[in-house]
């Protein structure tokens, strides 16, 4: 599979290091809010790319962590609180333990993947009893379990003369990397993005671009409420160290992959990789990927500070799921997308047409056609190309076949789509019938004659009233179809 590699600043052919199997890591939510649109688009791009490698016939071997501890770096929120960890923060203003508001918000995670159809790292469908308390079967890694893995990559860099320590914290001395900037290839001494990390807080610091391994719990931090045993005194984890820990414990000293947002790549990634190659000698990720940003309408990252959405705000608005999935997906995740309520409602109408144009075809399974099975195979393998897979899927539902072979084939390709269509197939076994519903069947006749009038308006407000009696409506080209919603 050909994916763009941020290092090598092109498209290459990914080359695993064990022959057919992908070890990839991706960096994961920070769980103290409910996630917005934004890191929803992060989550969708790599569900995609989990799918996608499995339906090239690669195994797959994926972690996502989840940053249960806080952190005090934040690449969005530069105000007066920076420096404050957020986990601590939220745990105050909702009087619980910051545990407590990680165990929270990890569920709102599990409840966001699960409406997108995003597998678990592991692979498997996310169970709908799925809690906080197992997550770590299906893939993720909580950074308050590898507080001992953390503490032995450390001292790994400490042995190995990369770090050292102050009255307040251990750092890592980024001058002990010679190509430290080789993502951004900025001098150290323009990094200000890393620069803001701790600036001003301690003295004993020796570059701007050091940054923190393990904080300890004096000072500012006195009255931080998570706090470990260590060789540096009691005290809690920065950041980037987590994922060394997490990754090299799970996929070992050299995988693949490595993904995040393009935010993590001036910071987070270049600590990674040099905690790496402090602590193991060798960078470790084979390749690294980024996804780029949803942006609102005046192009600026949509993040939290700003007010983002979350899915069950959207879900309010009247959109499923599933049309901010088919919106994330239709792009590919080197491309920025600009988020509006049109571009969400073009979205809902493709993927309408969609399932409609599967509904249409039947029930029956005939054969898959592999002449667009390979074209598909072809579209994902060239760095994702979605919008690609999705004409792909047009042309071969227009093409001549017959219905029972496009709908194995339709129902193949949604392995990496998602989009439920084998459900849109069996909710017509939930059809309606005229005769059971007076009330129903009155709206449905009124709904034929406002269209055959082209009166859409009428059309539209009737559709409403019969979704308020519990059924849902699609126009095909044998009809209206009415289901039980
Ligand atoms: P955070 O919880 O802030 O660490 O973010 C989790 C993930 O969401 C990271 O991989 C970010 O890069 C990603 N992310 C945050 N905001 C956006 C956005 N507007 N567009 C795309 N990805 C984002
Ligand atoms: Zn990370």
């Amino acid at each position: 599979m050909k994916l763009y590699s941020t290092l090598d600043k092109k498209i290459v052919e990914i080359q695993p290091n064990k022959e057919g199997e992908i070890s990839m890591y991706n960096c994961g939510p920070t769980v103290y809010y409910r996630m917005h649109l934004g890191n929803i688009r992060a989550y969708v791009n790599w569900d995609i790319l989990h799918r996608a490698l499995l339906y090239l016939g690669y195994q797959v071997k994926r972690v996502m962590n989840i940053t249960d501890v806080g952190h005090m770096t934040s690449t969005d929120d530069f105000g007066d609180d920076f420096g404050t960890d957020k986990m601590d923060k939220q745990a105050e203003k909702e009087g619980i333990q910051p545990i407590d508001i990680a165990n929270k918000y990890i569920d709102t995670v599990l409840d966001d993947f699960r409406a997108l159809n995003i597998i678990a790292p592991n692979g498997k469908e996310i169970p709908n009893d799925l809690t906080h308390e197992k997550v770590s079967e299906f893939g993720w890694t909580r950074a308050t379990e590898y507080i001992n893995q953390m503490i032995e990559v450390v001292k790994r860099m400490e042995e190995r003369g990369f770090t050292y320590e102050t009255k307040q914290a251990i750092y890592f001395d980024v001058t002990k990397i010679p190509d430290y900037n080789i993502f951004t290839g900025q001098k150290l001494d323009e990094k200000k993005v890393g620069a803001r990390e701790d600036v001003g807080v301690d003295p004993d610091k020796r570059n701007p671009a050091d940054f923190v391994l393990w904080m300890k719990k004096v000072g500012k931090y006195e009255n931080h409420l998570m706090n470990w045993p260590s060789p540096w005194g009691e005290g809690f984890p920065g950041w980037h160290i987590e994922c060394s820990a997490m990754g090299t414990s799970i996929l070992g000293e050299r995988f693949d992959i490595h993904t995040g947002g393009v935010d993590h790549i001036p910071v987070h990634h270049s600590n990674e990789r040099a905690q790496n190659i402090g602590a193991f000698g060798h960078p470790v990720v084979k390749y690294w990927i980024h996804n780029e940003w949803l942006v609102n309408k005046e192009d600026e990252k949509i993040s939290k500070s700003k007010g983002a959405d979350s899915l069950p705000e959207i879900v309010k608005l009247g959109y499923d799921p599933l049309d901010i999935r088919y919106l994330f997906l239709s792009v590919n995740y080197r491309t920025k997308i600009s988020f509006s309520m049109e571009a969400l409602d073009g979205a809902k109408n493709s993927r309408k047409a969609l399932l409609n144009k599967v509904r249409e075809l039947g029930q029956e399974k005939g054969k898959l056609l592999e002449k667009y099975v390979e074209a598909f195979k072809d579209e994902l393998d060239n760095n994702l190309n979605m919008s690609g897979a999705l004409a792909l899927i047009n042309e071969m539902l227009k093409s001549e076949n017959s219905s029972e072979d496009k709908l194995a084939t339709i129902l193949d390709f949604d392995r990496v789509l998602g989009l439920n269509l084998n459900q849109a197939i069996s909710e017509d076994s939930q059809e309606y019938k005229e005769g059971q519903n007076e009330e129903l069947d009155s709206l449905l006749r009124q709904r034929i004659e406002a269209k055959s009038s082209k009166d859409y308006l009428k059309a539209d407000a009737l559709r409403k009233e019969i979704e308020e009696l519990g059924f849902k409506v699609i126009d095909t080209s044998q009809g209206q179809i009415v289901s039980k919603n």
